[in-house]
């Protein structure tokens, strides 16, 4: 295990038994683990914490946990949330391990440091800091599963109990700078089903490739209308996007190609809704089935994340700010925040570690950022649980 100075032992030690615990997540089961592992460590340190714990089982998923934490009695307070799961990695590929934390060049190295288990080891120091203080609001913990796939851990928090603070903070890797808005996203399909027969004579088939054509050209109707349609400065790339990312039909050139399906990512702005984009997707491929006499089928290849915002004028972004001396921004990632506003908690994503070093082989966190992380979750402890609120 590293020895460094800017960590402390306990939390260098968490950490280690963190990345230690395989947690991958993935729609492909040869990959998948269960997050059981790192769910237990979190309940037995926050069990030793005096929190209240609760494991909470995600339905049809066996071996996948919520784990909600609260410290302190009453109404509002804050959640720290978090998800408990990582994409896959290649081992091989890698400098060290990716299972054993290790320090090199005034980085800790292991999958998961900065997405994002490394942010719950920072919580547990910033909560030791200030445990034996009075808590006139509730201090949380959450950690989801399956945020890398699904997001099914997220997903289940409207049905399972709580949490009902008034604020939330995503430890997600934002190199601790705020942010208040990223758009959400959609991946979806639509198969073309048509009828195959000899390409030497049109009429012995329908040809879904013809109709996929279409589609296609429809599509990309759309992403022009919804750039005229909808603009946001904060952003990048300031209007929605949609891609077409593949497409698979067909199998021989001689034969009419029977079935075609392609697939696209569309990441709609705050302010729009995925719901109305997959409503208005149906109504103009309808004509399209009509005239091609073909049939379309539509399928969810997940079920989708939100756009995101919050208000800059929040007490939780304006106090974010404050501690950070950063403004607020919008990033192009999506994050389990707008579940957690959704639940009515004013939210924001800020974490320890860069977003450019998730999901990449030899992913680390910066030691710097974690005495600047844990002072921050530190005073957000301090304004939001331990500060009397209206
Ligand atoms: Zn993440």
């Amino acid at each position: 295990m590293p020895n460094s100075t800017a960590i402390s032992p306990l939390t260098l030690k968490r950490m280690s038994a963190l990345i230690a615990e395989n947690s991958i997540s993935s729609i492909l089961p040869e990959y998948d683990q269960s997050n059981e592992g790192v769910i237990n460590l979190l309940a037995s340190w926050c069990n030793d914490l005096g929190f209240d714990v609760s494991i909470m089982p995600i339905d049809d998923q066996p071996g996948k946990f919520n784990l909600l934490a609260t410290y302190g009695q009453g109404s509002g307070g804050l959640v720290l949330s978090g998800h408990t799961d990582t994409v896959p990695c290649n081992p091989e590929k890698w400098t060290s391990d990716p299972f054993t934390l290790t320090e090199r060049d005034g980085k800790l190295y292991g999958l998961g440091t900065c997405d994002m288990k490394g942010f719950f080891a920072l919580a547990l120091e910033a909560i030791e800091q200030v445990k034996h203080q009075t808590f006139h609001q509730p201090l949380m913990i959450l950690a989801t599963a399956d945020e890398e796939c699904s997001m099914s851990g997220a997903r289940a928090l409207s049905k399972q109990t709580g949490p009902n603070g008034r604020y939330a903070v995503v430890g997600e890797p934002s190199s601790l700078r705020p942010v208040r808005m990223h758009k959400g996203i959609i991946m979806d399909s639509i198969r073309v089903t048509g009828r195959s027969g000899h390409s030497s004579n049109p009429a012995l088939g329908i040809n879904a490739m013809d109709a996929v054509h279409d589609v296609m050209g429809e599509l990309k109707a759309l992403r022009l209308d919804l750039a005229e349609r909808y603009q946001d400065a904060h952003f990048a790339v300031q209007t929605p996007t949609l891609n077409l990312g593949c497409i698979h039909g067909g199998d021989n050139p001689n034969r009419i190609c029977g079935s075609c399906e392609l697939a696209y990512d569309l990441r709609a702005l705050p302010g729009m809704s995925n719901d109305d984009l997959r409503e208005e997707i149906r109504r103009r491929m309808n004509p399209i089935a009509a005239q091609n006499q073909v049939e379309l089928s539509f399928e969810q290849l997940f079920s989708g994340v939100e756009p995101f915002a919050e208000s800059e004028h929040s007490e939780l972004i304006k106090e974010a700010e404050r501690l950070t001396g950063a403004t607020s921004v919008a990033v192009n990632y999506a994050t389990e925040a707008p579940f957690l506003q959704s639940l009515g908690m004013e939210t924001v994503v800020l974490g320890p570690g860069n977003i450019d070093q998730a999901h990449q082989i030899d992913e680390y966190l910066a030691l710097d950022q974690i005495e600047p992380c844990v002072n921050i979750v530190r005073n957000l402890i301090e304004r939001f649980c331990l500060t009397k609120q209206d």
